[in-house]
């Protein structure tokens, strides 16, 4: 009797065991799933945050959109000075256009320090225009020299200071917020006003540069104009010079007559 007695027991004990560890089975398998299904979400949420900056990414348009508006000339308008650089001389005298901008070409002083080759009026009584870049057509509209116009006027209204680009000025330019932008042409806007920046800073000082570029055209252009003359021309050329030395010297005799 007393034998099978404590067989129950055991068998009772073991039973409770087998329960506990079952229940302890079930709770951790539980924490397990517990722990998948967090992890699910957690990864659907940061799946849904991706998903929504995607989003607000395409729908926000470009920070700058600018298409210049054909006929609008607001800026050429209200430049009465257009600075100039050396890259801009360079390529005029590569294109040809020297001799057309040479004319408008003036030394403006900034400070008693430095000074700055800028396109410039050159203001008339008769002038029926007398504001603005001297190359705009104010009848017409455009840019006398639109093909090549200064890279201060092709980077407008981009600016770029070495490490962010930014609006040049806030005057209003109703080309902004005009039209589409394509990475294409915000491109060539970002890359026009890193050469804007960059001609500033190789232009500084370097004004007897200028000079010499601008002088060298002259002097190549007129050779070439004094190989193109005829005979005659020359004659007549030399028979003027020898006629003013020869004017010059009397001059002189004169003088010295006088002193004596
Ligand atoms: S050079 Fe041409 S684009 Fe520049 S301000 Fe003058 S007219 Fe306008
Ligand atoms: S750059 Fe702006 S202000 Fe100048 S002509 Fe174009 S739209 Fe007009």
């Amino acid at each position: 009797m007393f034998e099978n007695e404590e067989n129950v027991d055991v068998t009772e004990e073991r039973r409770e065991q087998e329960e506990k560890q079952e229940e302890k089975n079930q709770e951790q398998q539980e924490n397990q799933q517990d722990k998948e299904e967090m992890k699910q979400e957690e990864k659907q949420e940061v799946k849904k945050s991706e998903e929504e900056k995607q989003e607000t990414k395409e729908k926000k348009p470009p920070r700058f959109v600018f298409n210049c508006i054909k006929g609008c000339g607001k800026c050429c308008e209200r430049w009465d000075e257009v600075p100039v650089y050396i890259s801009d001389i360079q390529r005029w005298i590569r294109d040809g256009s020297l001799n057309y901008v040479l004319p408008f070409l003036q030394i403006k002083e900034i400070n008693q320090f430095s000074v700055q080759l800028v396109l410039k009026r050159n203001k008339e009584e008769n002038d029926t225009n007398p504001s603005g870049c001297p190359l705009y057509d104010h009848e017409n509209k455009i840019c006398n020299l639109y093909y090549s116009m200064p890279i201060h006027c092709s980077a407008y209204p981009l600016a770029f200071n070495g490490q962010k680009y930014f609006l040049a000025d806030k005057e209003e330019c109703p080309g902004l917020g005009n039209g589409k932008m394509t990475k294409e042409w915000l491109n060539t806007c970002k890359s026009r006003a890193q050469e804007h920046f960059n001609s500033q800073g190789s232009t500084m000082g370097v004004l007897s540069i200028l000079y010499g570029l601008i002088l060298g055209h002259i002097m190549k252009k007129s050779q070439e104009a004094m190989e193109q003359l005829s005979e005659e021309d020359r004659k007549k050329i030399d028979e003027l010079l020898a006629k003013s030395k020869g004017e010059k010297e009397e001059e002189k005799d004169t003088s010295s007559e006088k002193n004596e």
